[in-house]
């Protein structure tokens, strides 16, 4: 298990939820402000700040967005720092190109992911 690399998340998927889903919101309220400056933009533009609001509510308290969330942990090859989406099955090492197995959060080598 020596060659198991330990990965933290620096991004939670909370976070990364507010974030996601703020920034979304945040965009859909603008698209829809504008639209609704026009009286048929107001058709399209008031069902859009209203989504936009509930995203910008709901990030946190969801998990909808958490495949953003981003992980960050060593190459079980040559220890470089690889960070990468926590939805990836594998990833490419940057560094020495070798093939990286993401389970359960964690970095393996192909050998050691064989034996899960
Ligand atoms: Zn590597």
């Amino acid at each position: 298990m020596n060659k198991v690399s330990k990965v933290k998340e620096f991004i939670t998927g909370t976070l990364s939820g507010t974030i996601v889903g703020a920034f979304l919101g945040a965009v859909m309220i603008i698209v829809g402000l504008v639209l609704t400056s026009t009286v048929i933009g107001a058709i399209i533009g008031i069902p859009l700040i209203i989504v936009g609001a509930i995203f910008m509510l709901a990030g946190p308290f969801s998990g909808v967005f958490s495949c953003f969330s981003a992980i960050e942990g060593k190459c079980p090859y040559c220890g470089d720092i690889i960070k990468t989406l926590k939805t990836k099955k594998g990833v490419n090492c940057n560094s020495c190109k070798q093939r990286i197995i993401i389970r359960n959060g964690q970095y393996y080598n192909i050998e050691d992911a064989a034996k899960l």
